[in-house]
């Protein structure tokens, strides 16, 4: 899903909390982290788990799973502490690349952005929109796109001022 479309929807809702935060207003003053996890389907894991272990580690991403039809990244959200996000590449016969699809990671630098989308490009990943601001988005929106090598369309972005 496009969390852009979901900001742009609720635009009246979205604020700014702190110089960094961009959030969508959960109602009590809270900024909502709208994706709790996410997963990612690829035919070939195999091919893929060299692109997606660059990428996240690109972005401070850990890895804490790792097995024959999954690999995980990040953190499962607890009763004690909601606001992570995981993030799954699953194995899967149907995946398939939906060039309308996209998954936008963040970032917290113009460099991890532009370190996500050269370990994406060295490790069969293709471009699909070099580092550098957006301002159509808002001034300091300094996005990536990467295809991973079966097609599945990701992105990082830094919001912050730098
Ligand atoms: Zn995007």
């Amino acid at each position: 899903m496009s969390l852009e479309i979901a900001g742009r929807v609720r635009s009246a809702a979205v604020r700014r909390r702190g110089p960094h935060v961009l959030g969508v207003d959960a109602g009590q003053g809270e900024a909502m982290q709208l994706l709790d996890h996410v997963s990612i389907t690829v035919r070939d894991l195999d091919r893929c788990r060299p692109f997606y272990e660059a990428i996240m580690k690109a972005l401070g991403a850990e890895r804490v799973r790792s097995t024959a039809d999954a690999i995980g990244f990040g953190s499962r959200c607890s009763a004690a502490d909601d606001g992570h996000t995981y993030l799954t590449v699953l194995s899967s016969p149907d995946a398939g690349g939906d060039p309308g699809r996209h998954w936008c990671f963040k970032a917290t630098s113009p460099e991890a952005v532009r370190a996500f989308h050269l370990a994406g490009l060295r490790h069969g990943g293709r471009d699909d929109g070099a580092p550098g601001l957006r301002p159509h988005y808002h001034e300091h929106y300094f996005g990536a796109f990467l295809l991973d090598p079966e097609g599945n369309r990701l992105e990082a972005v830094c919001h912050r001022e730098s």
